[in-house]
C-alpha cells in the first residue's frame, strides 16, 4: 500500500489542511509554507501546527510532502535572485523543524538560466551544503523535472550529479520526488515502468527516491512541456499511472496528486487509487 494525497492549499491554517487532508480520505499531503510564486511566509501559529501533528499522528499519516516555491531558484545568476532563493530555502526548512520534523521538503533543483547544467550543478550543491545542517530532522528532495526551458534536473544523471556533490554529512537528509508528469515529459517511458525504476535504480538509487507526484500529462512522452493533467485523461493515461502506484518496489511511498483539480476532483481520484489496492 503507499500513502496518497494531494497538493492543498496552506490558506486557512496548518489544521485546516490536516482536516482538509482527512475530508479527501487522504493520509499525506503537499502544501507551500508560502505563496507558490516565493513571497513572505504566513506567520505560523504554534498552536495550530501542534493540532496539524495532533490529526497527523491520530490518523496514521505517511510523511508530508512540502513543497518549496517553484521560483525559488539556487542556481539563479542574479545575485539577489539567487540570496533571496537561500533566504526561502532557509525559512521554509527552518519552518518544518519548528513546527513539523521529520517531514520532506522537495523543490525544482533550479533554472540555469543560460549557464548550462553543468556550470548550474556544482551551485545548487553549494546551497545545499552551506542551507542545510546535519542535525536537521527535514529530508530535502530534488523533483524530477521535464526539463522546460533552462530547467535542470530532467535527467537522473543531472539528480545524481547534484547528489553526488552534497557534503557526506547531508547525505542521509537528501532524496528525490519523482514527478510523473515531468519524467514523461522528460523523456522517460513510462509505459515501461520496469525500464524507467531500473534506470533510476542505476543512476540514482530506488533508496533514494522518497516521494511521487502523481499526475497525468497534458503532452506525449518527450515534450518538454510540465503540463499537468488529471489522471487518466491525458497522455500516460490510468493504466500507467496504475502501474506506477501499485508497484511492488514503490510501496510505503507518499504519492501526491498535483493535478488540475478542485477538491471534489481530488476525492475522486484518491478514491480510485485506493480501489487498486482493493
Ligand atoms: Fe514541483
Ligand atoms: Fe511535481
Ligand atoms: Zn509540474
Amino acid at each position: 500500500m503507499i500513502h496518497i494525497g494531494a497538493h492543498v492549499s496552506v490558506a486557512k491554517g496548518w489544521e485546516a489542511m490536516g482536516k482538509t487532508a482527512l475530508s479527501l480520505n487522504a493520509d499525506t499531503f503537499a502544501f507551500f509554507l508560502r505563496s507558490p510564486r516565493g513571497g513572505n511566509p504566513k506567520p505560523v501559529v504554534p498552536e495550530n501546527a501542534a493540532a496539524l501533528r495532533a490529526i497527523l499522528e491520530k490518523n496514521h499519516f505517511g510523511t508530508l510532502v512540502a513543497h518549496a516555491p517553484y521560483t525559488m531558484n539556487l542556481c539563479a545568476t542574479k545575485e539577489y535572485v539567487k540570496e533571496h532563493a537561500e533566504d526561502v530555502f532557509l525559512g521554509d526548512l527552518q519552518n518544518l523543524e519548528d513546527y513539523l520534523p521529520g517531514q520532506y521538503m522537495n523543490f525544482h533543483p533550479g533554472s540555469h538560466v543560460g549557464q548550462g547544467s553543468d556550470v548550474a550543478v556544482p551551485i545548487i550543491a553549494d546551497a545545499l551544503n552551506r542551507l542545510m545542517e546535519p542535525g536537521q530532522s527535514t529530508t530535502i528532495l530534488l523533483e524530477t523535472m521535464a526539463g522546460k526551458g533552462s530547467e535542470v534536473g530532467a535527467t537522473f544523471e543531472e539528480l545524481r550529479a547534484i547528489l553526488d556533490l552534497v557534503d557526506p554529512k547531508l547525505q542521509d537528509h537528501m532524496g528525490v520526488c519523482l514527478d510523473t508528469c515531468h519524467v514523461w515529459d522528460g523523456g522517460y517511458d513510462l509505459t515501461d515502468i520496469e525500464t524507467v525504476l531500473e534506470k533510476f535504480d542505476r543512476v540514482i538509487g530506488l533508496g533514494r527516491l522518497k516521494a511521487i507526484h502523481l499526475n497525468d500529462s497534458k503532452n506525449p512522452c518527450g515534450a518538454h512541456k510540465d503540463r499537468h493533467e488529471k489522471l487518466g485523461q491525458g497522455y500516460i493515461g490510468m493504466d500507467v499511472l496504475k502501474s506506477v502506484a501499485t508497484h511492488p518496489k514503490l510501496q510505503g511511498l507518499p504519492f501526491v496528486l498535483e493535478t488540475p483539480n478542485e477538491l471534489p476532483g481530488y476525492r475522486a481520484e484518491i478514491a480510485t487509487i485506493r480501489s487498486w489496492f482493493e
